[in-house]
């Protein structure tokens, strides 16, 4: 494979974007939005600066992948030549099968479609498809920023031959990605499933006022998380010993939150307008502009931090 197509240039998009070019693909992006696309390359830019800058990629890289991008007003021309391509359009499921069934005409009849879907399952966004091209579709499941996250989640449900399946497993990882083989249609994959999980039990500890908002964060990052960091929850089990974790479950499983909707906490602070970051109160407070692009670019940077001492895990 050799030129991978990204269809949408929102926030998942150009973070989609930046990890194939730096990979040393071409990348032919693509967006309706006229703003979207000449927002596109000084974003990618200053995401660029920033890794460089972290040295997690050399100047030459960031370099070579601005190189790399070729920014398209046309869906079809983005994708006729490309060997892989990628939708990242907004959650709607009639807008991705009709991209999907559009683009099946006229791409190459090798060409790997995926879709970043966090929600639509497979077979529904591949309704309008050929019989071969459902051959070559799936869904990648990029995390939040996609550019610095290891993680993609393939799925592997049955359609598809393993042999494509496993070339695309190689092309993820050989850009220094950490491709998950998904088996199974489960609604949220594997990661949004255990992230949610453990949000259930940290709002219903908010709510129970068992500690203030940056004593559980830091519970989190300094306790469990610390460890997930490097190890994952079968290596931690054989650790810690599976009898202890039998006991443990047996103790605290009946304890723990198990309610089925959104929690109390997050519907009020919706109530109030207070969204986080993006209206300038959350759990915390963000007063200026000047304090949101620090919070976020300081978020950046200690992914960045994590994501080349990862490249020397053992
Ligand atoms: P976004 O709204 O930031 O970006 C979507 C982009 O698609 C916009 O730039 C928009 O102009 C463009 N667009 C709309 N219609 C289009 C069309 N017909 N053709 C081409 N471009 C079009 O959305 P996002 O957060 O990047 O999410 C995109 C996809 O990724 C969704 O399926 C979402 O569920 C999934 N996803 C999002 C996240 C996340 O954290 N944001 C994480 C994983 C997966």
């Amino acid at each position: 494979m050799k030129t991978i197509a990204v269809l949408g240039a929102g926030t998942m998009g150009k973070g989609i974007a930046i990890s194939f070019s730096t990979g040393g693909y071409k990348v032919n992006l693509f967006d309706n939005s006229e703003a979207a696309r000449e927002n596109a390359i000084p974003a990618i830019k200053s995401d660029l600066d920033l890794m460089a800058e972290m040295e997690a990629i050399s100047s030459e890289t960031e370099e070579a992948a601005l190189g790399n991008i070729e920014i398209f007003d046309d869906m079809i021309a983005a994708s006729v030549n490309a060997d892989f391509l990628i939708e990242v359009v907004p959650e709607v499921l009639s807008l991705k099968q009709d991209i999907f069934s559009e683009l099946d005409k006229v791409c190459k009849p090798d060409c790997v479609f995926a879709s970043n879907t966090s929600s639509l399952k497979l077979e529904d966004m591949m309704a309008k498809m050929s019989d071969e091209r459902k051959q070559r579709t799936m869904i990648c499941h990029f995390y939040n920023p996609a550019h610095l996250l290891p993680i993609v989640e393939l799925s592997f449900y049955g359609n598809m031959p393993e042999n494509i399946f496993n070339e695309v497993y190689k092309m993820f990882y050989d850009i220094g990605k950490q491709p998950v083989k998904v088996k199974k249609d489960v609604p949220g994959l594997i990661a949004n499933r255990i992230q949610n999980a453990m949000a259930r039990e940290i709002y219903s500890m908010m709510e129970a006022g068992v500690a203030d908002p940056e004593e559980i964060d830091k519970a989190i990052k300094f306790g469990p998380c610390f460890r997930y960091a490097t190890s994952g929850q079968m290596e931690i089990t054989d650790m810690g010993g599976i009898d202890i974790w039998t006991t443990v479950a047996d103790i605290l499983w009946p304890v723990l939150e198990d309610r089925k909707d959104a929690p109390d906490i997050l519907r009020n602070k919706v109530k109030e307008g207070k969204f986080g970051l993006k209206s300038g109160e959350g759990f915390y407070k963000y007063d200026s502009l000047e304090e949101r692009e620090k919070a976020v670019r300081n978020f950046h940077k200690r992914l960045l931090i994590q994501l080349v001492a990862s490249r020397n895990y053992v």
